[in-house]
């Protein structure tokens, strides 16, 4: 495989599972060192290290809470440290907690809107910092830096039973246009890839069992669910001078999700 990320420092965060780890991986895999951020599972996060290392990349584990500034100034701190800069940042660590609306806590709420939301902007500014203490290095990229932030196909699908969570997701949404349009003039890139139905812990309980799997594909006209390494090649495709003149714009990765599957017999 063409190492189109040679010479960069990838840091992805929640990589220690899911999506994070299929992005963390795909990177490593286009030549990029990868910064593993990880909240609880060090273990895990270890594990891929290993992987990455055991296939002759670079890597390190790194612990920090995302939703807490003085974590994640710590975590950019250690990663460039380590590497050097940061010249990739993929924003993914994100959680759900759902309850029909009449029940939904504030703690609840305000739990899913710190992570998923706050945790992206907190991320974001500590990389577009460091892009500009750095400046542009054309012999390593076209671009000062490049954010991919992972929203979901619910940044625009409204999600009964989970506004916190498509709440959070719509305002990536805004945020990543947002940014992307701030920062283009200083050589930074921002994009969002926004994934549908994805092969990982989060919605476990949507294609353990069969018969949910036979539910989830009415909802997927490709007819699979997704492997968190369709996310990843997507992730470093973004991240590459091969998406050079992409910028703020949503790349959705969803098997067709989007496209109003009930319509397709009928209507
Ligand atoms: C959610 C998953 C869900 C998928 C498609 C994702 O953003 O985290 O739980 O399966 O969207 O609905």
């Amino acid at each position: 495989m063409e190492k189109t990320l040679r010479n960069q420092v990838a840091l992805v965060t929640g990589a220690s599972s899911g999506i994070g780890r299929g992005s963390a991986l795909a990177l490593a895999r286009a030549g990029a060192a990868v910064a593993v951020n990880y909240l609880s599972s060090p273990d895990d996060a270890k594990a891929v290290v290993a992987e990455i290392e055991r296939a002759g990349g670079r890597a390190i584990a790194l612990q920090a809470d995302v939703s807490r500034e003085p974590e994640v100034e710590r975590l950019f701190a250690e990663a460039i440290a380590r590497f050097g800069t940061v010249d990739i940042l993929v924003a993914n660590a994100g959680i759900q907690k759902d309850a029909p609306f009449k029940d939904l806590s504030l703690a609840d709420w305000q739990k899913v809107i710190d992570v998923n939301l706050t945790g992206y902007f907190l991320c974001a500014r500590a990389a577009v910092r460091e892009f500009l203490r750095r400046g542009l290095k054309p012999e390593v990229s076209r671009a000062a830096g490049k954010i991919i932030f992972v929203s979901s196909v619910h940044e625009i699908i409204p999600w009964a039973g989970h506004v916190n969570y498509a709440a959070s997701k719509g305002g990536i949404s805004l945020l990543m246009k947002s940014l992307a349009q701030e920062v283009l003039e200083q050589k930074i890139r921002v994009n969002s890839v926004a994934p549908g139905a994805i092969r990982t812990e989060i919605n476990r309980p949507a294609w353990e069992s069969e018969k949910a799997m036979r539910g989830l594909l009415e909802f997927i006209p490709y007819g699979r669910i997704g492997e968190p390494d369709d996310v990843g090649r997507a992730v470093a495709w973004l991240a590459s001078d091969e998406s050079d003149y992409v910028a703020g714009t949503t790349l959705f990765i969803d098997g067709g999700m989007t496209l109003y599957p009930e319509f397709r017999h009928g209507g």
